[in-house]
């Protein structure tokens, strides 16, 4: 071990003693690249091979650990293709048949050890002429030095996670031989944290975490990783808000009667209680000589719009312009529209910035922009181009925000000087990803539907079902209702996608409802055609409306109330939810058909979850639980930090405890100035880089 002294956390992984060139390169499929790599690669699980059981009481069926003599070792071939390599473990209370498979070089490996003492752990089972073992892990026990010394067996065992070209005892003696130097990890957490929270050292949780002593320590040691993972995240986060906190905004007046009375007299119905609410917490930050940086979430039809426009009131009633940017021309449309209708009688001017504009229509909408005649500006994207100007920018507002990066969030805001910031979100989201994705956003929830809205009500049916389904949209029809028929999602190419609507769309058109209005809606139509066929579905002028998931988010017409969903296995749960969002959201009883043959389990899991409930946030935890945030979210995208051990589903309420530490530590030392916490600061600061450049990659 000449090195050792010269090992450093950074320390390549070739270096290692135990692994060399060729293995590094294996090690390196796995992104284990140095000594620091390799200690955070915990186990997948553990096998408790601590006990020793006599073999006359080995019970069939159990994996269990004996120790013994070695006797009669031999190779057998029953037939051609199969070596059987058979031996035999006596520990004096009786014997076990030891058997490998086809590795008929372990037979002089075997042989040497014969009338040794070695320690085998497997499966016993009872072949009905005797006990026996199918190609059970063994280890020499002379070899070692001791009991203690025995890495396989005799103990809880580490069962990693492996690549082609490495061998699970291969991995957990290179691991052994790392954690050697887990003393080399710094202790970044302060001395009083670890105290109150209870956690152990970080070097004694990385030597548990491998090699436990016992299995009750499992936890603890994992926990112990996690907590720093996550009390990084948030102190990035809370200097983060810190420093927005300290920003200079600005300070508006407003005064909530008169503008709660000015809303009543534009608004044709009562707000709810909840949407009172955060409309008082988001006028309070608006009152404030600081940016707002809030996140407004309400599950699907909660009514974020008419919140989203009691803001924009505040900010024009102060002299200053308000943007709102959505994903999609379709919802920019709409939201122009309510806006457009709401503001009109106030004499407050809303523009629109979409792609589809002739060029002499945006240059006039850029002018009114950056004259401030146009007081609130509605769009997609468009809106943060370089063109855009305002005048007074004193509100922005990002509409379905999970669809936009951190970047564009901070591009519209850019806009202005230092405005007031409201993002805005229809997918709900588990409260574990709000506090990393937007822990740096204050947060309103609106946790009450309007009045009078019947729950939807929904329905798996297999596609046999089909012509039922449809006899049902029929009677829906006939009622005066309209519906939305979804077509199946066809990833591939957006071709693809746009052939399977026309052929439904055709099908539906000629061979189901010849006598009914249908219409046609899909991504690779003109801005201004699929306008004018939501304009078209708005005014009731189409009865069935076949549409790709275009119009998954914020499209909202009331009297829809049949949302037919096709192939419905291939839609994600976030995307039902939104989907069937649409309807519910008038007088009306509202149903939400899934048609769907799911072949897995989870598909099966999901239909089942949306027939089961209503109610997004258990929707996005079941979600979440079933296919992690990566998938969700998309790391890189969305600014999402990844952690190496922490999980977002199962640590929780780790996630809570850290955040309130990290606050805490906070406000004695804002900006981690002290001494003590100089290593605490460095890893924060290498956090924060790294979600930075994760976002702009
Ligand atoms: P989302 O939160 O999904 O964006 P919207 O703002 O589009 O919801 O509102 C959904 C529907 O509910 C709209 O038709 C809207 O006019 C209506 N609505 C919103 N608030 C209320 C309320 N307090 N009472 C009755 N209808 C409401
Ligand atoms: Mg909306």
């Amino acid at each position: 071990m000449e090195r050792r002294a010269s090992v450093r956390l950074d320390t390549e992984v070739r270096f290692l003693k135990g692994v060399g060139d060729k293995r590094a390169q294996i090690l390196a499929k796995l992104e284990l690249y140095t000594l620091q790599d390799l200690l955070y690669h915990l186990p997948r699980r553990y096998e408790d091979r601590s006990q020793f059981r006599r073999i006359a009481h080995a019970r069939p069926g159990e994996a269990a650990t004996f120790a013994g003599k070695l006797i009669t070792v031999d190779n057998i071939t029953p037939r051609r293709g199969l070596t059987l390599t058979k031996a035999f473990l006596d520990d004096g209370s009786g014997a076990l048949e030891l058997v490998w498979y086809n590795q008929p070089y372990l037979k002089d490996r075997l042989l040497k050890l014969r009338n040794r003492r070695i320690v085998v752990y497997g499966v016993v089972k009872d072949t009905g002429w005797g006990l026996q073992m199918e190609t059970p892990e063994w280890e020499d026990l002379e070899e070692n030095d001791s009991m203690d010394g025995l890495l396989h067996t005799n103990r809880i065992v580490p069962i990693y996670p492996l690549t082609e070209g490495i061998g699970q005892k291969q991995m957990r003696q290179i691991l052994w031989n790392a954690i050697q130097y887990a003393d080399l990890v710094p202790e970044i957490l302060p001395r009083e944290v670890r105290e109150r929270v209870g956690l152990m050292p970080v070097a004694d949780a990385i030597r548990q975490v491998h090699f436990p002593d016992r299995m009750d320590l499992i936890t603890p040691a994992r926990q112990r990783l996690v907590f720093e993972e996550f009390f990084v995240m948030q102190l990035g986060i809370g200097i983060k808000r810190q420093q927005i906190a300290q920003e200079r905004g600005i300070a508006m007046r407003i005064d909530e009667d008169r503008l709660m009375e000015k809303i009543r007299q534009i608004v044709p119905f009562e707000l709810t209680n909840a949407q009172k609410r955060v409309i008082r917490e988001i006028w309070d930050d608006m009152r404030r000589p600081h940016p707002m940086n809030r996140l407004l979430q309400g599950d699907v039809g909660s009514g974020k719009t008419i919140v989203a426009g009691a803001a924009i009131l505040a900010a024009v009633d102060n002299q200053y312009q308000a943007a709102i940017m959505a994903p999609t021309e379709i919802l920019a449309e709409q939201h122009y529209m309510v806006l457009h209708r709401l503001f009109q009688p106030l004499g407050i001017t809303v523009e629109l910035l979409v792609g589809r504009l002739t060029p002499r229509q945006r240059a006039q909408a850029y002018e009114r922009i950056a004259s401030g005649r146009g007081m609130v500006a509605v769009g997609t994207h468009a809106l943060i181009q370089e063109g855009v100007n305002f005048a007074r920018l004193g509100l922005a507002i990002v509409d379905e925000q999970h669809r936009f990066g951190v970047l564009q969030r901070a591009a519209l805001r850019d806009k202005g000087i230092a405005p007031h910031l409201l993002v805005m979100t229809a997918t709900p989201i588990p409260r574990t990803l709000t506090l990393s994705l937007y822990g740096d956003l204050d947060v309103s929830i609106i946790d009450e539907t309007p009045p009078g809205r019947k729950p939807v009500k929904t329905y798996w049916k297999f596609p046999e079902d089909r012509l039922k389904v449809y006899e049902g949209v029929r009677k829906l029809v006939a009622q005066g209702r309209q519906a939305y028929i979804i077509c199946p999602l066809i990833e591939e190419s957006e071709k693809l996608q746009v052939r399977a609507a026309e052929d439904l769309y055709e099908h539906l058109r000629k061979d189901v409802f010849p006598d009914l209005r249908v219409g046609l809606l899909h991504g690779r139509m003109k801005p201004a055609e699929k306008e004018a066929v939501m304009e078209a579905f708005r005014a009731g002028e189409i009865d069935v409306l076949v549409s790709t998931t275009v119009i998954e988010v914020g499209v909202d017409v009331p009297n829809a109330v049949a949302m037919i969903i096709e192939d419905a296995e291939r839609f994600g749960l976030a995307q039902l939810h939104q989907l069937r969002g649409r309807v519910g959201r008038g007088e009306h009883q509202s149903y939400c058909v899934l048609i769907a043959d799911p072949k897995t389990d989870e598909g099966k899991a999901r239909m089942e979850i949306m027939t089961r409930t209503n109610n997004g946030f258990l929707i996005a935890e079941e979600d979440l639980r079933i296919r992690g945030p990566g998938e969700i979210y998309g790391t890189r995208q969305s600014g999402m930090p990844s952690f190496r051990v922490a999980d977002l589903v199962k640590d929780m309420h780790l996630l809570e405890v850290a955040r309130q530490e990290a606050f805490r530590l906070l406000e004695r030392d804002p900006d981690l100035n002290l001494p003590q916490h100089q290593r605490l600061k460095e890893a924060v600061d290498r956090f924060r880089h790294k979600v930075v450049v994760a976002t702009v990659g």
